[in-house]
């Protein structure tokens, strides 16, 4: 177990540290709010903030962006909403505007404040506001995340206060959590960290002549499809990305931190722009998680709670801030917006019309800037005269094959996203917007993990088929651009390329960027996908040869037995792993092995023995002569089983953030915040590292024997009580 400590010293020493005021920002060429279009009400950070100091309603009044606009820039202010704001009885409407206006001004960060003193420091500079001073308690910080991607932040002392993680910490009684005798730059630097992350800090360069150098928080704007349903603009009301940074050893990836749930935005529509604590909990958690199971996702930093901001959903609940990180945020939705379906009739927040030079400047930036597609040649480039190479095609089958590999990660791993409308699905393939999602428990290919989802238009078996249906939208949005880049004979379209182009020409365009993607776009989402699948699921058996009936003669007939007798889908992984060829040619072996995979049933009472009994000893013993028929594949000397078993563990999870798990967590933390935070970091670590036999697995039966920490590993590791398994979320968040 890592303790706190050791958290901060493995990496200590060997490189420098800045605060987070300090990090490091990406040049002009690499950064998104310098590169795409802001808000014309906002042009600039420095024009944004006059706007602060006069008018902030503009940042936080729901409106339609400009159509040539991709994000405006937004000060985080987690305060309860509806705002309630006084003013005397006899004040007459302009006084009342002024009275908001006033109020608003109250709470916004205007007053600078001394940055952390850090090496060098750097161009940003620190604000927080006359009226605010939310109490906010940093409850996880995620090393994994932290380290992978913004290993150069100083985050001080702040894994000491969280104390060393533990599962059987009673309420109430934390004794030695929370002290820390570090440096006071260590203290500074944490507390700039949660200052900024709670968003009660804010950070912005808006001086001087040099606007390149300028910077503000932003949001940035984006459409959708909704359950099918185009929805117009939705997103983002409850995102502020702060800024992105370099990674101090790979310098071409740009690291975006992004608050989840720090108020209001121009998109927020009516809502409050505020998150909860169990919703936050469950992304944070889950990012990580997905990570150390090698599916493409963004990834968590940070996760402050604001005790005393209440906010309204089914019950009162609180707030919390959760810093997540990705090289970018971009989804197919920010596309849609720029270019929604024709004449479509919807309720809902509005929708601008399309602008297609817009479309262009987001569709380069991304084909360039964050998914660096290769072998292209770019307008401006040196030596290149006229327009550059088309990136249309290009852009739309890279996007396909990275999300049907992470598609292809959560149908191995039995996860369900449970929301997988357009603007949830990433434009990198990383899995985005953790809202009701579910591991499965049992396995049951029709699940819906989301409750609000009573069609079951994202269950588990249609996951694959709803990332092609979205990115069927992308290439719809993208389709003029790339019918025009065929007339162009493969070049792409320059700024103020549709200006004079008449409706009809569009359409033609349209049509014609369809009909030369679609159907290689499908076919190259289907193969990644089923390659993908094929590979991961190889790995989960331990097979390192690939025989292409192994689909049709192991993988599916194992997912059947186990659908048959309602087998839990992670556990029967795990016990595979210790399956050994010998095992399948003695009757009495054979019979003990399939009892303990029989164990775990969730209905026992209705478990059809014999029939299980045969179906499993048939899997079994095709599974051991497909294991021996490839003895010679793990070399001369090796001690095949234990390799075998040793590989195979690698990619079976003992412990899976279960429905259960997550929801105990949740409790505990909402009931006592300082053993709470010590159970996350625990719950976090164990999720961090999946594979390793947490609670004592394979020895002893005799729980008595084991310390109460490791019992508790082991009852996290469990099944769960049942009335939980295939629990539906229908979380407020
Ligand atoms: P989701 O279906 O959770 O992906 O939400 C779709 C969009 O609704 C998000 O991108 C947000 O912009 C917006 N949204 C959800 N909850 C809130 C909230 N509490 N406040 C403001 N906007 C929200
Ligand atoms: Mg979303």
């Amino acid at each position: 177990m890592a303790s706190s400590s050791t958290a901060n010293d493995q990496t200590n020493g060997k490189r420098a540290r800045v605060p987070i005021s300090a990090l490091p920002l990406p040049p002009t060429s690499h950064s998104l709010i310098h590169a795409l279009t802001p808000d014309p009400y906002t042009p600039s950070p420095a024009a944004w903030r006059d706007t602060r100091t006069d008018r902030p309603s503009l940042q936080r009044r729901a409106r339609l962006l400009a159509p040539e606009a991709h994000f405006s820039y937004v000060a985080p202010c987690p305060v309860a909403f509806p705002y309630r704001v006084e003013y005397s009885e006899d004040a007459d409407g302009e006084a009342q505007v002024r009275a908001v206006e006033d109020w608003m001004v109250a709470r916004e960060a205007l007053r600078e404040v001394p940055v952390a003193a850090g090496q060098g420091g750097g161009r940003l500079r620190k604000y927080v506001s006359e009226k605010r001073d939310e109490e906010r308690v940093l409850i996880g910080l995620a090393e994994t995340g932290w380290r992978d991607c913004v290993p150069h932040l100083d985050v001080g002392d702040a894994f000491e206060l969280l104390g060393n993680p533990s599962l059987s910490v009673p309420a109430g009684q934390d004794a030695g959590a929370g002290a820390s005798d570090a440096s006071e730059e260590a203290v500074a630097a944490r507390k700039e960290l949660i200052d900024v992350l709670s968003g009660h800090a804010m950070l912005m360069h808006g001086e001087g002549e040099d606007v390149q150098t300028h910077w503000a928080p932003w949001s940035l704007r984006y459409s959708g499809h909704q359950f099918g349903t185009w929805a117009g603009q939705l997103g983002d009301g409850r995102a502020i990305s702060l800024l992105s940074t370099p990674h101090p050893d790979q310098p071409d990836i740009h690291y975006e931190l992004q608050l989840k749930g720090a108020g209001r935005t121009p998109f927020s529509r009516m809502a409050d722009g505020l998150a909860v604590l169990r919703s936050s909990i469950r992304e944070f958690l889950c990012s990580e998680a997905m990570h150390a199971l090698g599916i493409p996702t963004t990834r968590s930093l940070a996760l402050i709670s604001l005790p005393k901001l209440p906010v309204e959903r089914e019950r009162v609940e609180y707030a919390c801030v959760l810093t997540r990180i990705a090289p970018s945020f971009i989804r197919i939705g920010s596309f849609e917006g720029l270019n929604p379906p024709a004449q479509m009739f919807f309720l809902g927040g509005g929708q601008q019309p399309s602008n297609l030079d817009a479309l262009r400047v987001l569709g380069e930036w991304v084909a360039r800037r964050v998914l660096q597609l290769p072998d292209i040649r770019w307008r401006g480039e040196p030596g290149l005269g006229g327009p550059g190479d088309a990136w249309g095609t290009k852009l739309v089958l890279e996007v396909a094959r990275r999300n049907a590999k992470m598609v292809a990660g959560w149908q191995v791993y039995g996860f369900m996203h449970g929301v997988i409308n357009t603007d949830n699905v990433s434009i990198m393939g990383l899995t985005i917007d953790y809202g009701p999602y579910a591991f499965m428990d049992v396995f049951d290919s029709w699940h819906i993990c989301n409750h609000s989802d009573a069609e079951g238009r994202y269950a588990y078996k249609y996951q694959p088929a709803v990332i092609i249906h979205a990115l069927r939208s992308l290439l719809n949005s993208l389709a003029p651009i790339i019918g025009a880049e065929d007339s162009l004979g493969g070049k792409a379209v320059s700024p103020g390329w549709a200006e004079d182009a008449s409706e009809d020409k569009i359409k033609e365009w349209s049509k014609r960027g369809i009909e030369l993607v679609k159907e290689e776009m499908e076919r190259v989402a289907e193969e990644t996908c089923a390659v993908e699948y094929g590979r991961l699921m190889h790995k989960r058996l331990g097979l390192r040869r690939i025989d292409k009936d192994d689909e049709s003669k192991l993988a599916r007939p194992l997912l059947t037995i186990m659908e048959d007798h309602k087998l839990d889908f992670h556990g029967t992984f795990r016990r595979l792993c210790f399956f050994r060829p010998s095992i399948a040619s003695s009757e009495d072996d054979l019979k003990a092995f399939i009892d303990s995979l029989l164990t775990l049933t969730s209905e026992p009472e209705r478990l059809d023995r014999i029939r299980a009994q045969t179906d499993w000893s048939g899997w079994l013993r095709r599974y051991a002569a497909r294991i021996e028929s490839e003895r010679d594949l793990w070399g001369a000397d090796a001690d095949v089983d234990a390799e075998r078993e040793r590989e195979a563990k690698l990619a079976n999870p003992r412990f899976v953030l279960r429905q259960w798990v997550l929801e105990e967590v949740i409790k505990k933390v909402e009931t006592d915040a300082e053993s709470g935070k010590r159970i996350l970091r625990k719950v976090l670590h164990m999720a961090c590292n999946p594979y390793e036999a947490w609670g004592a697995e394979g020895q002893t039966q005799d729980e008595s024997q084991l310390d109460t920490e490791t019992r508790e590993e082991r009852r996290y590791c469990s099944m769960g009580e049942r009335k939980l398994l295939g629990f539906q979320c229908s979380c407020s968040s």
